[in-house]
């Protein structure tokens, strides 16, 4: 574009390129002589739809444009900014491709199309140049075969470009060899895997770089039959090989061979991926999944720890230890497994030989001192030298063939149970912190599944506790049962026994009640007989009296003299009333007793006293029957707690009756005896006595015995009852003894001085 513009002596030059995808021609590339910034900027800025603006108007009509001076021409786009620059003339022709396209309106003879234009301006106003014309239109061509062609050849390169790339960063290998199994091709994705440069290995047999010798036979064997026939089992399908890398260690990998379709000898692409990691996750998986199985399958700890061997031997390692702290602190081989029990016999002989030293750095003792896991890749002399008792011990280790240990405590939530020892020997597998990720993943599980077995124990036995007191509370409930029903019978007995006790209360109720009221009418026939016996004894008594006082004054001569006669008949006059006053006092007497209304007034009062005072009322009674009546007695002192009066009486009635009950010529005497509390006054007679059977009644109201033989005496039959209730008036209480024909003994007791008491009513 420069060397056309310099050479045209064109000022300013553009370079629009078709952009298909919008369809319109967009400016790539500006050339100008220095000046025409800004006619630059515009240009450049801008895109042309075919017909619109100098470089539209080429596409449309598909031949060059001359413009002797733009500003001759009407609203052309950029037509101010290139007066303002002063530019004048306009030059613009068409750059045809060759590839098949819709053919311009002008060229119908050749199939063409416009892939871009280019557009020239001067500082000149220019004619158009026929010359020019001519050329340009054959420069378009020529230039259109130049832009395509170069554009193939970018698109090409482009493309390969791309493919290395993809060769290059692939994560699988990519290997591409001859018909002869030579290396031609080696990613860096193989480099990583195999450990061969690339430069090292190209035209090296694929065979010998990367298959373990033991398949290289068959691998040769197949080759050579798809190049005879045609027939490649393997071709074109994923298979697992197993590869070799530089330091002859061997991995699984994934292959898929194809045939590279190019003409000429066969030519190969492998593509490999190293499924080690794959796989050994797998088997992680599945040994854990294992592991759990064994773990979940027990309830006795030891006896999972002993069942894992199984699993771990020999997916995981060679040989299988396992050691536990028992309760005294000392730690117990609890298994140790190697597929060979020789091997397994061996071992354990050492182990017993050569116990394992408390201090050593390696083994399961320092696992549970330290609560650390151990990682050995490879087991060197030098370790087993620390660890050997003596040359012997050595040797035997030695024999052994140990490869690589990893130790894993067995860590519970505040403990360490103990460690498991993986080993490998004849496997010659090198355990790396992969494995002991998964050592101590199998580890944590076990010590997990036995801190579940101790827990699970101590919940049954629990359990069984709780059993056996269920069982023993389930017998109380069944006792209790028991002694509910019982206690319930005896409710109900007791119920019964109630319900009798109420209706027999009732009964005794209406029986109290009735005896009450047979009581109460007794009372009252009683209060009755008594207010009677009252009222009749005052009222006889007053004629009496009349009668006694009349009989005494006629005696006495107050109407006139009286005669003996008259003076004997008014005499006995007088006694019969005396008789008859006396009967009618007792009664009156007896009816007060009965009625309560005798009132007591218990003072202390001399025995002497009272027996002088009532000596003059019957001595002459005594002296009228030649009774020998004596009334001192042994205790002239004594006092008693008495009414005077009532004592008097009680006295009087005795004596009487004592007198009255003996025949002439008899005797009557008084005795007192003293105890700590009461004094007893008997009254004695030699009379006719009581019979024995009369004893008890003859205290009775009314009651007198049998005239027969107490003779005819006279009498109310009130005398005793009275005294009787006059000495328990007085606290005191009146008895008899009699010996029929023999005589009576009758005695008061009453309380002595100084025990008086409460007077009490009646
Ligand atoms: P009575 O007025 O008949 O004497 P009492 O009550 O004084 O009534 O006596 C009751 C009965 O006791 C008397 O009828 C008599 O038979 C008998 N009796 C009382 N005192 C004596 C006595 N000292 N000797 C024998 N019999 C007596």
């Amino acid at each position: 574009m420069h060397e056309l513009g310099t050479q045209l002596g064109w000022q300013f030059g553009a370079f629009w390129l078709l952009d298909d995808a919008i369809e319109q021609l967009r400016c790539a590339a500006v050339w100008r002589s220095g000046r025409y910034s800004e006619f630059e900027a515009t240009t450049r800025a801008r895109t042309f739809a075919r017909g619109r603006g100098v470089p539209g108007a080429v596409w449309e009509k598909g031949e060059p444009v001359w413009m002797k001076d733009i500003r001759d021409v009407d609203r052309l786009p950029r037509q101010e900014v290139a007066r303002r620059e002063g530019l004048h003339a306009a030059f613009a022709f068409p750059i045809f491709g060759v590839a098949e396209g819709p053919a311009t309106a002008r060229s119908g003879e050749q199939r063409t199309n416009i892939i871009g234009v280019i557009e020239l301006y001067s500082e000149h106003v220019e004619p158009p140049d026929e010359h020019m014309l001519n050329a340009a239109l054959s420069l378009g061509f020529q230039l259109g075969i130049f832009i395509e062609s170069r554009r193939a050849h970018d698109a090409a390169r482009s493309q390969r470009v791309r493919n290395a790339a993809v060769v290059e960063i692939a994560l699988d290998c990519i290997i591409t060899i001859d018909h002869e199994g030579r290396i031609l091709e080696w990613n860096p994705a193989a480099e990583r895997t195999f450990g061969h440069q690339r430069s090292e290995v190209l035209g090296r047999q694929l065979a010998e770089t990367i298959i373990p010798p033991r398949y290289r036979e068959a691998h040769y064997h197949g080759f050579a039959r798809y190049l005879q026939t045609g027939e490649g089992p393997i071709l074109g399908r994923r298979i697992e090989v197993e590869g070799m890398r530089a330091n002859g260690s061997t991995f699984p990998c994934e292959l898929a061979i194809t045939r590279v379709p190019v003409a000429g000898p066969p030519t190969f692409t492998a593509y490999l991926r190293d499924v080690g990691d794959q796989r050994r996750l797998q088997a992680t998986q599945e040994l854990l999944l294992r592991a759990s199985k064994v773990l979940l399958s027990y309830l006795d700890g030891h006896r999972m720890l002993c069942d894992l061997s199984a699993v771990v031997v020999p997916a995981f390692a060679d040989w299988y230890t396992v050691d536990v702290v028992q309760g005294d602190q000392s730690i117990h081989r609890l298994e140790i497994k190697h597929r060979d029990p020789e091997k397994v016999h061996l071992a354990k002989e050492l182990a017993t030989r050569y116990a394992n030293r408390a201090e050593s750095t390696h083994g399961a003792r320092a696992a549970i001192r330290t609560g650390r896991s151990q990682l050995v890749t490879e087991i060197t002399d030098e370790i087993l030298r620390g660890v050997a008792s003596d040359e012997e011990h050595l040797e035997l280790m030695r024999a052994l063939g140990l490869c690589s240990l990893i130790v894993v405590p067995l860590r519970a939530r505040s403990t360490v149970l103990g460690a498991i020892t993986f080993v490998t020997a004849e496997s010659r597998r090198h355990y790396d912190k992969r494995d002991l990720v998964v050592a101590e993943e199998l580890a944590s599980r076990a010590a997990q599944a036995i801190e579940n077995a101790r827990l699970f124990a101590d919940v049954e036995d629990a359990r069984e506790l709780l059993e056996q007191q269920a069982t023993e509370l389930e017998a109380q409930a069944a006792d209790l049962e028991t002694a509910t029903s019982d206690l319930e019978s005896s409710n109900a007995e007791l119920r019964r026994a109630n319900e009798e006790l109420t209706k027999r209360t009732a009964e005794a109720e209406r029986a109290r009640g009735d005896a009450e009221a047979a009581r109460n009418e007794a009372d009252e026939a009683n209060r009755a007989k008594s207010d009677f016996l009252a009222a009749m004894s005052h009222e006889l008594r007053t004629p009496l009296n009349a009668i006694i006082g009349y009989a005494e004054l006629l005696d006495v001569g107050i109407r006139g003299a009286i005669n003996d006669e008259q003076h004997g008949d008014l005499n006995r006059i007088q006694r019969s009333a005396q008789h008859l006053l006396g009967l009618i006092t007792d009664i009156l007497n007896y009816a007060k007793l009965e009625s309560g209304r005798i009132e007591y007034e218990i003072e202390s009062t001399s025995l002497s006293e009272a027996l002088k005072a009532v000596d003059e009322l019957v001595a002459p009674l005594a002296a009228a029957k030649q009774i020998a009546c004596d009334l001192r007695t042994d205790c002239p002192d004594v006092r008693v707690c008495a009414d005077p009066d009532k004592l008097r009486q009680i006295l009087i009635n005795l004596l009487s009756n004592a007198i009255k009950y003996t025949d002439d010529g008899g005797r009557v005497g008084i005795r007192c005896a003293t105890n700590d509390k009461h004094v007893l006054i008997d009254v004695i007679d030699t009379g006719v006595g009581i019979p024995a059977d009369r004893l008890d009644s003859i205290f009775e109201p009314f009651v007198q015995v049998e005239r027969s033989y107490a003779g005819h005496r006279q009498g109310t039959g009130l005398g005793l009852s009275i005294s009787r209730d006059l000495a328990r008036g007085m606290g005191g209480e009146l008895t008899v003894r009699s010996e029929f024909g023999q005589g009576s003994v009758f005695t008061i007791r009453l309380l002595a001085d100084g025990h008086h008491r409460a007077p009490s009513h009646r």
